[in-house]
């Protein structure tokens, strides 16, 4: 579990990075699960290439397939940590080329693949040998906040001024997590363990204590710059 802490802090980081860069504040990162190492990683880029796809989870399955061939095989080692559920048609990408897992912060309320809209990472249309598991609410409240952040400064960016009520910054309230749209009982409890089997059932947070560090201080470009020379001195030979 404290690995995948880890890795999410990681997507965490980056996607504080993209926000501060003006991009959707939604990040990922693909992790070798045998090698526990950084493959790719990704940040949502479609304010700067103006285009409706080019999202986070396309820019490290891109980096892969550069650098190790378009052979699916790796994919299934790989877990990926994505702060936002991947969208509909992420979640296909996904599946279709095997992925092993999927960890993620908070859902995604109107495109989310992984359970809150459709249930493609199990379901029988989309190459049915390749389900895989997603679990939901690592670090959520850090992932909604930093897309209140995004939207608060964005609203301030409107011809027309908001009321004030709009622009307000809630940090204290939070919507419930219906864990079962997601995963099994079972699935929950190998990944967090049975002692928070009441939250699966309340729809409470497994984490519930938000990290603001993580959120408010800015990374530089430094950061992004350990993660590029990680990515590439990893090396995984299929
Ligand atoms: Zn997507």
């Amino acid at each position: 579990m404290s690995q995948d802490l880890l890795h999410m802090r990681t997507a965490i980081t980056l996607a504080k990075y993209a926000l501060d860069h003006e991009e959707t504040p939604v990040a990922c990162i693909f992790v070798h699960s045998k090698l526990n190492k950084v493959i790719a990683y990704g940040m949502n880029g479609t304010n700067e290439s103006i285009s409706g796809i080019s999202h986070a989870e396309f820019m490290g399955i891109k980096q892969i397939q550069e650098k190790y061939g378009t052979d699916p095989k790796i994919f299934s080692e790989i877990v990926l940590y994505v702060t936002v559920e991947p969208c509909i048609m992420c979640a296909s990408a996904l599946k279709q080329l095997g992925i092993k897992k999927v960890v993620f912060g908070c859902g995604n309320e109107r495109f989310g693949g992984n359970g809150s809209i459709l249930c493609i990472h199990n379901d029988t249309s989309t190459n049915k040998s390749n389900k895989y598991v997603s679990i939901p609410g690592v670090l959520r409240r850090e992932a909604i906040m930093l897309l209140r952040y995004f939207y608060v400064r964005e609203n301030d960016r409107a011809p027309k001024p908001r009321t004030k009520k709009d622009r307000k910054l809630d940090k204290e309230t939070f919507p419930p997590l219906q864990w079962d749209k997601y995963l099994t009982l079972e699935e929950f409890e190998e990944e967090f363990g049975q002692e928070f089997r009441d939250a699966f059932y309340s729809h409470r947070d497994v984490y519930d204590e938000i990290d603001w560090d993580l959120i408010d201080t800015g990374c530089d470009e430094r950061f992004l710059h350990d993660l590029i020379e990680q990515v590439q001195s990893v090396n995984c030979t299929y």
